[in-house]
């Protein structure tokens, strides 16, 4: 079997994926299996998601050459996937609206998620607002504090934030939240999780609502581009965003797949979110993967300028494609993110996400090595205005 085939029918990626979770929860799990078999395929059900993705995300995005940005670095064509035009702002609202609709299909009222610097939170009130659906979303006290502009966000779209006051009160303990409330409410209640991670289905099915972005790439790269990129790079949190852009480009063997993680302050620094750079195999959120743990098992605080990559775990398919080696994963620091920010905003006209900037600074780093006739697509995974905060913090501006 090749990578792309995966996973196996038991939600496996190699040893990766699974499910993990308590006996409680294999009965709504089994339920969730079914019902994605069911539609997956379904032609009106296709047909919905992407009248939606359309009429209400604004896809398909463009992609877009950065041609001052190319010329000055002196190498390859650097192209952009432009996710920061979606509705909310990035790529997460392609898994959120899927999975509300697959919600209504079964029947269930009520959705549940959890956040940790509040975009998912913001993408699944958005699609449960535009269906008329309960919305609760669990969050650690520590990121509703450090996330108001989200917190309010979602309550202006009508969503419930709950604030999680166990543990470290942020992202890993809003997860167990979430998690037991589903247990409690599995009978209307539907739990949409925001990136590949969790049991078996979520980390095939997330992926599959997001292939849409490196389906939309592999039709237009030949149109605009004049053809398919040498490398495909994307930042790598949850891993959410990259899995969509590679995943259609997987049985593209002569296409490199590079993932970007958080190196924080640096890996040799202990503070960083680089979970394939520096983790182990463990067990977090319901399935096997690469873990940032202590010896004990431990889950270990992340650290990351960008909210959306502070996660200490990430998708078991990228576990499976550094493995297989059909993926390389690299890390990017805070300062190398942030001057990428920068240079972006200036030299392109284009404010990024904090996450999409550790992107963007791999691209910078490969870009002089290679022809001018090669191409590097990076998926802009989404833009930077909830940032803009953090950076003049950064820069030792008060706003
Ligand atoms: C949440 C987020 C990420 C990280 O999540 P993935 O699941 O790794 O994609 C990256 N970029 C943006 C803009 C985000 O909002």
């Amino acid at each position: 079997m090749k990578p792309y085939d995966f996973p196996d029918a038991t939600g496996h990626f190699g040893p990766y994926g699974g499910v993990f979770v308590a006996e409680t929860l294999m009965h709504a799990l089994a339920q969730l299996r079914q019902a994605y078999a069911k539609y997956q395929n379904d032609p009106d059900f296709l047909a919905e998601f992407h009248s939606e993705l359309r009429h209400f995300v604004g896809r398909p995005t463009p992609v877009y050459h950065a041609r001052r940005w190319s010329e000055e670095l002196g190498g390859a064509q650097i192209w952009f996937k432009r996710e920061d035009l979606n509705h909310t702002g990035a790529h997460k609202i392609n898994n959120s609206l899927g999975q509300a609709l697959l919600a209504r299909r079964m029947g269930k009222k009520r959705i549940i998620a959890e956040t940790g610097a509040g975009q998912h939170g913001v993408a699944t009130a958005t699609v449960c607002a535009r269906y008329g659906m309960e919305c609760i979303v669990y969050m650690g006290s520590e990121d509703v504090k450090r996330q108001a502009p989200n917190v309010y966000r979602m309550k202006l779209l009508g969503a419930t934030v709950v604030p999680v006051e166990s543990g470290s009160k942020t992202l890993k303990d809003a997860l167990n939240e979430a998690l037991r409330d589903w247990v409690t409410n599995v009978e209307d209640t539907f739990y949409i999780i925001g990136t590949v991670a969790g049991p078996h289905p979520y980390p095939m099915m997330v992926r599959n609502f997001h292939s849409v972005i490196g389906e939309e790439c592999i039709e237009q790269m030949p149109q605009y581009a004049g053809r398919q990129p040498d490398y495909v790079l994307a930042c790598v949190g949850g891993g959410s965003n990259a899995m969509g852009i590679f995943h259609p480009y997987i049985n593209h063997e002569d296409v490199k797949l590079v993932g970007v993680e958080a190196a924080g302050h640096g890996i040799a620094s202990g503070h960083h979110a680089a979970s394939l750079s520096a983790g182990q195999v463990g067990v977090l959120h319901g399935n096997r993967t690469y873990v940032i743990q202590n010896e004990d098992g431990q889950v270990q605080e992340t650290h990351s300028v960008s909210a959306g990559l502070d996660y200490p775990g990430v998708g078991p398919e990228h576990a499976w494609l550094k493995d297989t080696g059909r993926a390389r994963y690299v890390g990017v620091t805070d300062d190398e993110a942030l001057a990428a920010f920068h240079h972006c905003c200036r030299i392109e006209g284009i404010i990024p996400a904090l996450e999409t900037a550790h992107a963007l600074a791999e691209a910078a780093r490969l870009a002089p090595t290679l022809p001018k006739d090669r191409i590097i697509l990076v998926n802009l995974s989404g833009r930077g205005d909830k940032d803009i905060n953090t950076v003049a913090t950064q820069a030792g501006i008060e706003l």
